[in-house]
């Protein structure tokens, strides 16, 4: 189940931090590492700094943005290192673990990692189920990239370790990263078509709508319904005009 465990690096500015995240991947059993347009790549610093985690940054997949990175995904964890005030719901890391190796049993499971000088957008977090939060000295909370990948993988690599004594239960089936994504982008055109909202205007809204569908994590038969839904509202709405 550690195959289905990737870990997204997002505009990664060091390439030295790659290579740490490699190494720290490698000692904890992970060897997906997903790069999304990364500023400096490939580059020596990258491998020295792997030592003998090379064939991590071999087998690297680069991406040109983060929804490519996350294809196929049934669950997203997000990284922060700052409290976030919005409506996402917040792991420390102990509980990431559990659920990533839960998750990962039946399907692919991404961590996302943000840049150096500014972590995750909100754009970037909005593409999360749930975030992940190290504590920390709270005037001091940013860790470095790489001694962070290697605390979560820590934490995902020991209850990997406790799940093998344990019974296999099945989660549900849920809907992947993209076809969310095609729901938010219809949801918003739906608000916008019904005069509920301009979603220009609303960023807010949408968020918070997007935050109570990644909590409550539909299956594709219930994004169809939904999808179904929005397009009578839409198609009831060109029949009044
Ligand atoms: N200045 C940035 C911090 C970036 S640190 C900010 O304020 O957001 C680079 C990355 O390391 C973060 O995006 C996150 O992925 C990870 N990271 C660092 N400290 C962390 C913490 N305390 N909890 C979770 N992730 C952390």
């Amino acid at each position: 189940m550690l195959k289905n465990i990737r870990i997204v690096l997002v505009e990664t500015s060091h390439p030295g931090n790659i290579g740490a995240v490699a190494r720290a991947m490698k000692n904890m059993c992970l060897s997906r590492l997903c790069l999304v347009a990364p500023k400096r790549y490939p580059s020596e610093e990258a491998v020295a700094r792997a030592s003998g985690a090379q064939d991590l940054l071999d087998a690297a997949e680069i991406f040109d943005d983060l929804d490519s990175a996350l294809q196929g995904c049934r669950l997203v964890i997000g990284t922060s290192a700052r409290e976030r005030s919005v409506a996402w719901a917040v792991l420390n890391p102990r509980e990431c673990g559990g659920q990533v190796i839960e998750e990962a049993a039946v399907g692919e499971v991404a961590l996302v990692f943000g840049r150096e000088n500014s972590g995750l957008s909100n754009e970037e977090l909005d593409r999360c189920n749930l975030l992940v939060h190290i504590p920390t000295n709270s005037d001091y909370s940013s860790l470095n990239l790489g001694a962070a990948v290697q605390l979560l993988a820590y934490e995902v690599y020991l209850a990997s370790l406790e799940e093998a004594d344990k019974p296999l239960r099945a989660p549900r089936e849920v809907a992947s990263a993209e076809m969310l994504e095609g729901f938010y982008t219809h949801l918003a055109q739906a608000l916008e078509d019904i005069g509920f909202a301009d979603p220009r205007q609303s960023d807010k809204l949408l968020r918070r709508l997007r935050a109570l569908f990644h909590r409550a994590r539909p299956d594709r038969d219930e994004i169809n319904i939904l999808r179904g839904i929005l397009s009578a509202a839409q198609g009831r709405k060109s029949m009044r005009r």
